[in-house]
Protein backbone atom coordinates (compact mmCIF):
# COMPACT_ATOMS: atom_id res chain seq x y z
CA UNK A 1 0.00 0.00 0.00
CA UNK A 2 1.37 3.25 -1.29
CA UNK A 3 1.86 5.89 2.35
CA UNK A 4 1.34 9.42 2.29
CA UNK A 5 3.06 11.81 4.47
CA UNK A 6 1.60 15.41 5.23
CA UNK A 7 4.30 18.09 6.03
CA UNK A 8 2.57 21.23 8.05
CA UNK A 9 5.06 23.85 7.44
CA UNK A 10 5.19 26.31 10.10
CA UNK A 11 8.32 28.29 11.35
CA UNK A 12 10.24 26.36 9.00
CA UNK A 13 9.59 28.04 5.89
CA UNK A 14 12.87 25.91 3.88
CA UNK A 15 13.35 23.23 2.30
CA UNK A 16 17.33 23.14 3.31
CA UNK A 17 17.73 21.30 6.90
CA UNK A 18 14.05 20.35 6.74
CA UNK A 19 14.44 17.48 9.21
CA UNK A 20 10.66 16.95 9.09
CA UNK A 21 10.21 17.36 5.10
CA UNK A 22 13.41 15.15 4.67
CA UNK A 23 12.12 12.21 7.18
CA UNK A 24 8.97 12.36 4.84
CA UNK A 25 10.63 12.30 1.65
CA UNK A 26 11.95 9.25 2.97
CA UNK A 27 9.27 7.42 4.16
CA UNK A 28 6.40 7.91 2.09
CA UNK A 29 5.67 7.34 -1.34
CA UNK A 30 4.09 10.92 -1.79
CA UNK A 31 4.60 13.78 0.40
CA UNK A 32 1.54 16.72 1.10
CA UNK A 33 3.11 20.19 2.04
CA UNK A 34 0.68 22.50 3.52
CA UNK A 35 0.80 25.51 4.98
CA UNK A 36 -2.37 27.74 7.08
CA UNK A 37 -2.33 31.31 7.12
CA UNK A 38 -3.98 32.37 10.53
CA UNK A 39 -5.30 36.03 10.15
CA UNK A 40 -5.16 35.95 14.06
CA UNK A 41 -1.55 35.39 14.20
CA UNK A 42 -1.10 38.19 12.03
CA UNK A 43 -3.49 41.45 12.55
CA UNK A 44 -5.34 39.79 15.52
CA UNK A 45 -4.84 41.20 18.69
CA UNK A 46 -2.35 40.62 21.15
CA UNK A 47 -1.21 42.35 24.66
CA UNK A 48 -1.79 45.79 25.46
CA UNK A 49 -4.13 46.11 22.43
CA UNK A 50 -1.30 45.44 20.44
CA UNK A 51 -1.99 44.04 17.44
CA UNK A 52 -0.05 40.57 17.40
CA UNK A 53 2.38 41.13 14.02
CA UNK A 54 3.89 44.10 11.87
CA UNK A 55 2.74 44.36 8.31
CA UNK A 56 6.40 44.01 7.41
CA UNK A 57 6.41 40.10 9.29
CA UNK A 58 3.45 39.76 7.76
CA UNK A 59 4.73 41.16 4.16
CA UNK A 60 7.81 38.63 5.02
CA UNK A 61 6.05 36.23 5.33
CA UNK A 62 3.93 36.22 2.44
CA UNK A 63 6.62 36.14 0.60
CA UNK A 64 8.80 32.96 2.64
CA UNK A 65 5.55 31.35 1.51
CA UNK A 66 5.33 31.67 -1.70
CA UNK A 67 9.31 31.17 -2.44
CA UNK A 68 8.84 28.19 -0.55
CA UNK A 69 6.26 26.83 -2.81
CA UNK A 70 8.19 27.43 -5.70
CA UNK A 71 11.15 25.62 -4.41
CA UNK A 72 8.68 22.85 -4.38
CA UNK A 73 7.99 23.14 -7.09
CA UNK A 74 11.04 22.69 -8.49
CA UNK A 75 11.36 19.78 -7.03
CA UNK A 76 8.39 18.57 -8.79
CA UNK A 77 6.31 19.18 -5.65
CA UNK A 78 3.85 21.98 -4.69
CA UNK A 79 2.35 23.55 -1.69
CA UNK A 80 -1.07 23.81 -0.22
CA UNK A 81 -1.52 26.66 1.06
CA UNK A 82 -5.19 27.10 3.18
CA UNK A 83 -6.05 30.44 5.40
CA UNK A 84 -7.99 28.65 8.55
CA UNK A 85 -9.69 25.31 8.05
CA UNK A 86 -11.72 26.69 10.70
CA UNK A 87 -13.12 29.19 7.99
CA UNK A 88 -14.33 25.58 6.05
CA UNK A 89 -15.86 24.08 8.99
CA UNK A 90 -19.47 24.20 8.63
CA UNK A 91 -21.80 23.86 12.40
CA UNK A 92 -25.06 22.69 11.25
CA UNK A 93 -27.90 24.03 13.07
CA UNK A 94 -29.43 22.21 16.28
CA UNK A 95 -31.72 20.20 15.70
CA UNK A 96 -35.78 21.15 17.74
CA UNK A 97 -36.34 19.10 20.96
CA UNK A 98 -39.53 16.88 19.68
CA UNK A 99 -42.68 18.48 20.90
CA UNK A 100 -44.16 15.00 22.10
CA UNK A 101 -42.04 11.76 23.18
CA UNK A 102 -44.53 8.38 22.53
CA UNK A 103 -43.52 6.22 25.31
CA UNK A 104 -45.51 2.26 26.08
CA UNK A 105 -46.75 2.22 29.52
CA UNK A 106 -43.86 1.04 32.09
CA UNK A 107 -44.83 -1.38 34.66
CA UNK A 108 -42.15 -0.10 36.80
CA UNK A 109 -40.65 3.57 35.37
CA UNK A 110 -37.78 2.95 37.98
CA UNK A 111 -38.66 6.30 39.67
CA UNK A 112 -36.05 5.83 42.64
CA UNK A 113 -32.86 6.62 40.62
CA UNK A 114 -29.93 5.69 42.61
CA UNK A 115 -28.65 7.03 45.67
CA UNK A 116 -25.07 8.32 45.77
CA UNK A 117 -24.55 5.84 48.14
CA UNK A 118 -26.07 3.02 46.27
CA UNK A 119 -23.54 4.21 43.28
CA UNK A 120 -20.53 4.07 45.18
CA UNK A 121 -20.13 7.43 46.36
CA UNK A 122 -19.75 9.04 49.96
CA UNK A 123 -22.96 11.30 49.49
CA UNK A 124 -21.56 13.96 52.34
CA UNK A 125 -18.59 14.71 49.94
CA UNK A 126 -21.18 15.81 47.66
CA UNK A 127 -21.93 19.23 49.25
CA UNK A 128 -20.17 21.70 47.60
CA UNK A 129 -18.67 24.84 48.89
CA UNK A 130 -20.42 27.93 49.16
CA UNK A 131 -17.46 30.05 48.76
CA UNK A 132 -17.97 28.14 44.76
CA UNK A 133 -18.38 30.01 41.85
CA UNK A 134 -21.77 28.16 40.75
CA UNK A 135 -23.82 25.68 42.16
CA UNK A 136 -23.55 23.22 38.95
CA UNK A 137 -27.10 21.78 39.24
CA UNK A 138 -27.12 18.75 36.99
CA UNK A 139 -29.36 18.50 33.67
CA UNK A 140 -29.98 20.48 30.70
CA UNK A 141 -32.92 22.81 32.75
CA UNK A 142 -30.20 23.98 34.70
CA UNK A 143 -28.17 24.55 30.93
CA UNK A 144 -30.14 26.27 29.96
CA UNK A 145 -30.81 29.01 32.90
CA UNK A 146 -27.29 29.53 32.80
CA UNK A 147 -27.08 29.85 29.26
CA UNK A 148 -29.83 32.57 29.38
CA UNK A 149 -27.72 33.84 32.75
CA UNK A 150 -24.97 34.06 31.28
CA UNK A 151 -25.18 35.24 27.40
CA UNK A 152 -28.42 37.11 27.69
CA UNK A 153 -29.29 38.62 31.54
CA UNK A 154 -26.05 39.05 32.20
CA UNK A 155 -24.63 40.34 28.75
CA UNK A 156 -21.59 38.86 29.34
CA UNK A 157 -20.21 37.56 25.96
CA UNK A 158 -19.63 40.83 24.97
CA UNK A 159 -16.23 41.03 27.35
CA UNK A 160 -15.66 37.20 27.20
CA UNK A 161 -12.41 36.92 26.19
CA UNK A 162 -11.32 40.13 28.31
CA UNK A 163 -12.58 38.12 31.37
CA UNK A 164 -12.30 34.84 30.48
CA UNK A 165 -8.68 35.00 32.45
CA UNK A 166 -10.71 34.81 35.66
CA UNK A 167 -10.72 33.20 38.54
CA UNK A 168 -13.49 34.29 41.11
CA UNK A 169 -17.16 34.62 40.39
CA UNK A 170 -19.79 33.07 38.25
CA UNK A 171 -19.39 35.10 34.80
CA UNK A 172 -15.76 35.60 34.25
CA UNK A 173 -16.19 32.77 31.42
CA UNK A 174 -19.29 30.57 30.84
CA UNK A 175 -18.93 27.69 33.22
CA UNK A 176 -20.57 26.00 30.63
CA UNK A 177 -18.11 22.48 30.62
CA UNK A 178 -20.42 20.69 32.71
CA UNK A 179 -23.56 20.61 30.86
CA UNK A 180 -21.06 19.97 27.62
CA UNK A 181 -19.20 17.44 29.31
CA UNK A 182 -22.32 15.95 30.33
CA UNK A 183 -24.36 16.25 26.95
CA UNK A 184 -27.08 18.56 28.80
CA UNK A 185 -26.01 20.94 26.36
CA UNK A 186 -25.89 21.00 22.66
CA UNK A 187 -22.16 22.43 21.55
CA UNK A 188 -23.63 23.52 18.40
CA UNK A 189 -26.95 25.27 20.31
CA UNK A 190 -24.44 27.42 22.20
CA UNK A 191 -22.58 28.31 18.54
CA UNK A 192 -26.17 28.95 17.17
CA UNK A 193 -27.00 31.47 20.78
CA UNK A 194 -23.38 33.06 19.97
CA UNK A 195 -24.82 34.11 15.91
CA UNK A 196 -28.05 35.08 17.73
CA UNK A 197 -26.58 37.34 19.96
CA UNK A 198 -24.03 38.24 17.24
CA UNK A 199 -27.31 39.59 15.39
CA UNK A 200 -28.89 40.92 18.02
CA UNK A 201 -26.46 42.74 20.69
CA UNK A 202 -22.96 42.84 19.49
CA UNK A 203 -20.66 41.04 17.35
CA UNK A 204 -17.00 41.20 18.55
CA UNK A 205 -13.37 39.81 19.24
CA UNK A 206 -14.87 38.34 22.63
CA UNK A 207 -17.82 36.81 20.87
CA UNK A 208 -15.91 35.32 18.78
CA UNK A 209 -13.44 33.95 21.61
CA UNK A 210 -16.82 31.68 22.76
CA UNK A 211 -16.62 29.91 19.64
CA UNK A 212 -13.02 29.74 19.17
CA UNK A 213 -12.59 28.09 22.70
CA UNK A 214 -15.58 25.35 21.82
CA UNK A 215 -12.92 24.91 18.71
CA UNK A 216 -10.56 23.52 21.43
CA UNK A 217 -13.33 21.24 22.70
CA UNK A 218 -13.80 19.47 19.07
CA UNK A 219 -9.83 19.32 18.47
CA UNK A 220 -9.55 17.04 21.33
CA UNK A 221 -12.60 14.72 20.63
CA UNK A 222 -10.64 14.37 17.11
CA UNK A 223 -7.22 13.96 18.26
CA UNK A 224 -8.74 10.92 20.55
CA UNK A 225 -10.44 9.57 17.63
CA UNK A 226 -7.39 9.86 15.95
CA UNK A 227 -4.69 8.68 18.96
CA UNK A 228 -6.89 6.94 20.92
CA UNK A 229 -4.67 4.92 23.95
CA UNK A 230 -1.41 6.61 22.99
CA UNK A 231 -2.90 9.59 24.82
CA UNK A 232 -3.07 7.62 28.57
CA UNK A 233 1.13 6.62 27.65
CA UNK A 234 3.55 8.45 29.62
CA UNK A 235 4.99 9.61 26.28
CA UNK A 236 1.20 10.95 25.44
CA UNK A 237 1.50 11.00 21.44
CA UNK A 238 4.85 11.78 21.21
CA UNK A 239 8.08 9.74 20.96
CA UNK A 240 9.81 11.51 23.32
CA UNK A 241 11.26 10.44 26.52
CA UNK A 242 10.55 12.18 29.51
CA UNK A 243 11.66 10.70 33.09
CA UNK A 244 8.70 10.91 35.04
CA UNK A 245 8.64 10.46 39.20
CA UNK A 246 6.51 7.80 40.24
CA UNK A 247 8.13 6.56 43.51
CA UNK A 248 6.96 6.61 46.85
CA UNK A 249 8.92 10.29 46.97
CA UNK A 250 6.94 11.00 43.92
CA UNK A 251 3.63 10.03 46.12
CA UNK A 252 3.96 11.86 48.85
CA UNK A 253 4.70 15.16 46.51
CA UNK A 254 2.06 14.11 44.76
CA UNK A 255 -0.31 13.56 48.01
CA UNK A 256 1.03 17.30 49.27
CA UNK A 257 -0.27 19.08 45.34
CA UNK A 258 -4.05 16.84 45.53
CA UNK A 259 -5.08 17.80 49.27
CA UNK A 260 -3.96 21.60 48.57
CA UNK A 261 -0.91 21.59 50.64
CA UNK A 262 1.76 22.27 48.92
CA UNK A 263 2.83 25.51 50.60
CA UNK A 264 2.86 27.70 47.07
CA UNK A 265 -0.44 29.43 47.82
CA UNK A 266 -1.86 30.05 44.10
CA UNK A 267 -1.91 25.89 43.55
CA UNK A 268 -3.34 25.19 46.98
CA UNK A 269 -5.98 27.77 46.41
CA UNK A 270 -6.99 26.07 43.07
CA UNK A 271 -6.54 22.75 44.33
CA UNK A 272 -8.82 23.60 47.90
CA UNK A 273 -11.17 24.80 44.76
CA UNK A 274 -11.32 21.30 43.11
CA UNK A 275 -11.51 19.63 45.87
CA UNK A 276 -14.16 21.41 47.30
CA UNK A 277 -16.46 21.94 44.51
CA UNK A 278 -15.09 20.02 40.93
CA UNK A 279 -14.51 23.47 39.35
CA UNK A 280 -11.05 25.14 38.53
CA UNK A 281 -11.05 27.67 36.03
CA UNK A 282 -8.80 27.19 33.02
CA UNK A 283 -6.09 29.30 34.22
CA UNK A 284 -5.97 27.39 37.89
CA UNK A 285 -5.48 24.35 36.06
CA UNK A 286 -2.93 25.20 33.83
CA UNK A 287 -1.00 25.96 36.00
CA UNK A 288 -1.32 23.24 38.99
CA UNK A 289 -0.99 20.87 36.04
CA UNK A 290 2.49 22.30 35.24
CA UNK A 291 3.59 22.83 38.25
CA UNK A 292 2.67 18.42 39.11
CA UNK A 293 4.35 17.52 35.69
CA UNK A 294 7.20 20.49 35.42
CA UNK A 295 8.34 21.64 38.87
CA UNK A 296 7.73 18.28 40.52
CA UNK A 297 7.99 16.19 37.20
CA UNK A 298 5.61 13.64 38.73
CA UNK A 299 4.15 11.76 36.46
CA UNK A 300 1.25 13.89 34.91
CA UNK A 301 -0.54 10.78 34.79
CA UNK A 302 -1.58 10.85 38.45
CA UNK A 303 -2.69 14.33 38.10
CA UNK A 304 -5.04 13.64 35.06
CA UNK A 305 -6.36 10.45 37.03
CA UNK A 306 -6.77 13.21 39.64
CA UNK A 307 -8.53 15.64 38.16
CA UNK A 308 -10.32 12.81 36.36
CA UNK A 309 -11.77 11.39 40.20
CA UNK A 310 -12.86 15.44 40.71
CA UNK A 311 -13.91 17.39 38.15
CA UNK A 312 -17.95 17.90 37.86
CA UNK A 313 -16.96 18.58 34.29
CA UNK A 314 -14.37 15.49 33.63
CA UNK A 315 -14.46 15.17 29.84
CA UNK A 316 -11.86 12.33 28.67
CA UNK A 317 -10.82 13.93 25.59
CA UNK A 318 -10.28 17.63 27.20
CA UNK A 319 -8.76 16.27 29.84
CA UNK A 320 -5.99 14.09 29.09
CA UNK A 321 -5.46 15.82 25.88
CA UNK A 322 -4.92 19.39 27.98
CA UNK A 323 -2.67 17.16 30.70
CA UNK A 324 -0.43 15.34 27.81
CA UNK A 325 -0.15 19.06 26.05
CA UNK A 326 1.13 20.70 29.66
CA UNK A 327 3.31 18.12 30.17
CA UNK A 328 4.83 18.38 26.57
CA UNK A 329 3.75 15.13 25.71
CA UNK A 330 0.18 16.73 23.79
CA UNK A 331 0.04 18.03 20.90
CA UNK A 332 2.56 20.66 21.03
CA UNK A 333 6.20 19.50 22.18
CA UNK A 334 7.19 23.20 23.12
CA UNK A 335 8.10 23.82 26.75
CA UNK A 336 4.75 24.61 28.30
CA UNK A 337 5.49 25.22 31.92
CA UNK A 338 3.77 28.41 33.48
CA UNK A 339 5.66 30.24 35.99
CA UNK A 340 3.28 29.62 38.66
CA UNK A 341 4.52 32.70 40.83
CA UNK A 342 4.51 34.88 38.17
CA UNK A 343 1.18 34.08 37.35
CA UNK A 344 -0.29 34.22 40.46
CA UNK A 345 1.04 37.98 40.71
CA UNK A 346 -0.85 38.43 37.27
CA UNK A 347 -4.08 36.64 37.46
CA UNK A 348 -4.12 37.44 41.03
CA UNK A 349 -2.74 40.97 41.84
CA UNK A 350 -4.45 41.67 44.82
CA UNK A 351 -4.50 38.03 46.19
CA UNK A 352 -8.31 37.79 46.92
CA UNK A 353 -8.16 34.28 45.25
CA UNK A 354 -5.45 32.88 47.26
CA UNK A 355 -6.71 33.94 50.20
CA UNK A 356 -10.48 33.36 49.13
CA UNK A 357 -9.41 29.66 49.33
CA UNK A 358 -6.62 30.15 52.08
CA UNK A 359 -8.25 31.89 54.70
CA UNK A 360 -5.11 31.60 56.79
CA UNK A 361 -3.25 34.05 54.76
CA UNK A 362 -6.09 37.13 54.40
CA UNK A 363 -4.25 40.01 56.44
CA UNK A 364 -1.23 39.47 54.38
CA UNK A 365 -0.09 42.29 52.00
CA UNK A 366 -0.24 40.68 48.30
CA UNK A 367 3.63 40.39 48.09
CA UNK A 368 3.44 37.90 51.18
CA UNK A 369 -0.12 36.21 50.38
CA UNK A 370 1.69 34.86 47.66
CA UNK A 371 4.97 34.27 48.67
CA UNK A 372 4.57 33.41 52.40
CA UNK A 373 8.17 31.68 52.90
CA UNK A 374 9.60 35.53 52.66
CA UNK A 375 7.93 36.44 55.76
CA UNK A 376 10.74 37.03 58.43
CA UNK A 377 10.23 35.31 61.94
CA UNK A 378 9.11 38.74 63.11
CA UNK A 379 6.72 39.52 60.60
CA UNK A 380 5.26 35.94 61.06
CA UNK A 381 4.31 36.53 64.34
CA UNK A 382 3.32 40.45 63.38
CA UNK A 383 0.43 39.02 60.72
CA UNK A 384 -0.09 35.99 62.73
CA UNK A 385 1.11 33.44 59.80
CA UNK A 386 3.45 31.10 61.05
CA UNK A 387 4.80 28.67 58.43
CA UNK A 388 3.98 25.57 58.99
CA UNK A 389 1.96 26.31 61.54
CA UNK A 390 -0.83 28.35 60.28
CA UNK A 391 0.52 27.32 56.56
CA UNK A 392 2.82 24.78 55.32
CA UNK A 393 6.34 25.77 54.44
CA UNK A 394 6.87 25.38 50.94
CA UNK A 395 7.93 22.01 49.56
CA UNK A 396 10.14 23.61 46.93
CA UNK A 397 11.99 26.23 46.58
CA UNK A 398 10.71 27.61 43.11
CA UNK A 399 11.70 31.29 42.93
CA UNK A 400 15.41 29.79 42.61
CA UNK A 401 14.03 27.18 40.24
CA UNK A 402 12.68 29.83 38.02
CA UNK A 403 15.86 31.74 38.35
CA UNK A 404 17.63 28.70 37.12
CA UNK A 405 15.37 28.42 33.81
P1 LIG B 1 -15.12 28.81 29.04
O1 LIG B 1 -13.88 29.63 29.11
O2 LIG B 1 -16.38 29.52 29.19
O3 LIG B 1 -15.08 28.04 27.65
C1 LIG B 1 -16.28 27.60 26.98
C2 LIG B 1 -16.15 26.14 26.66
O4 LIG B 1 -15.09 25.91 25.75
C3 LIG B 1 -15.84 25.27 27.87
O5 LIG B 1 -17.01 24.97 28.59
C4 LIG B 1 -15.23 24.04 27.20
O6 LIG B 1 -16.21 23.18 26.69
C5 LIG B 1 -14.46 24.66 26.02
N1 LIG B 1 -13.06 24.88 26.40
C6 LIG B 1 -12.51 25.99 26.92
N2 LIG B 1 -11.17 25.83 27.09
C7 LIG B 1 -10.90 24.57 26.66
C8 LIG B 1 -9.72 23.79 26.58
N3 LIG B 1 -8.52 24.26 26.96
N4 LIG B 1 -9.81 22.53 26.13
C9 LIG B 1 -10.99 22.00 25.74
N5 LIG B 1 -12.15 22.70 25.78
C10 LIG B 1 -12.10 23.96 26.24
N6 LIG B 1 -12.52 20.97 30.15
C11 LIG B 1 -13.55 20.10 30.28
O7 LIG B 1 -14.65 20.38 29.83
N7 LIG B 1 -13.36 18.91 30.94
C12 LIG B 1 -12.16 18.55 31.46
O8 LIG B 1 -12.02 17.44 32.00
C13 LIG B 1 -11.07 19.46 31.36
N8 LIG B 1 -9.86 19.19 31.91
C14 LIG B 1 -8.84 20.08 31.77
C15 LIG B 1 -7.58 19.77 32.31
C16 LIG B 1 -6.52 20.67 32.19
C17 LIG B 1 -5.16 20.31 32.75
C18 LIG B 1 -6.71 21.88 31.53
C19 LIG B 1 -5.57 22.87 31.39
C20 LIG B 1 -7.95 22.20 30.98
C21 LIG B 1 -9.02 21.31 31.08
N9 LIG B 1 -10.28 21.60 30.54
C22 LIG B 1 -11.30 20.69 30.67
C23 LIG B 1 -10.47 22.80 29.69
C24 LIG B 1 -10.95 24.07 30.41
O9 LIG B 1 -10.14 24.32 31.53
C25 LIG B 1 -12.41 23.99 30.85
O10 LIG B 1 -13.21 23.58 29.77
C26 LIG B 1 -12.92 25.36 31.31
O11 LIG B 1 -12.11 25.86 32.34
C27 LIG B 1 -14.35 25.21 31.79
O12 LIG B 1 -14.86 26.43 32.24
P2 LIG B 1 -15.88 27.25 31.34
O13 LIG B 1 -16.97 26.38 30.86
O14 LIG B 1 -16.27 28.45 32.10
O15 LIG B 1 -14.96 27.63 30.10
Amino acid sequence: MSETAVVWFRDDLRVHDNETLAAAVEAADTVVPVYVFDEREHAGEGMFGLSKRGVQWGRFRREAVVDLRESLRERGGDLLVKDEVEREASVRDPVPAPEAVPTPEFGDAGESVPTLAELGHDPDAATVDDRGVLAFDGGESAAMDRLDAYVWEGDHLREYKETRNGLLGADYSSKFSAWLAHGCLSPRYVHAEVGRYEDERVSNQDTYWLVFELLWRDFFQFQFVKHGADFFDPNGIRDVEKEWRSGPEAREAFERWAAGETGIPFVDANMRELNRTGYMSNRGRQNVASFLADALAVDWRMGAGYFQARLVDYDVASNWGNWAYQAGVGNDSRDNYFNVLGQAERYDPGAEYVTHWLPELDGLPAEYAHRPWRLSEREQREYGVELDRDYRAPMLDLEARYDEL
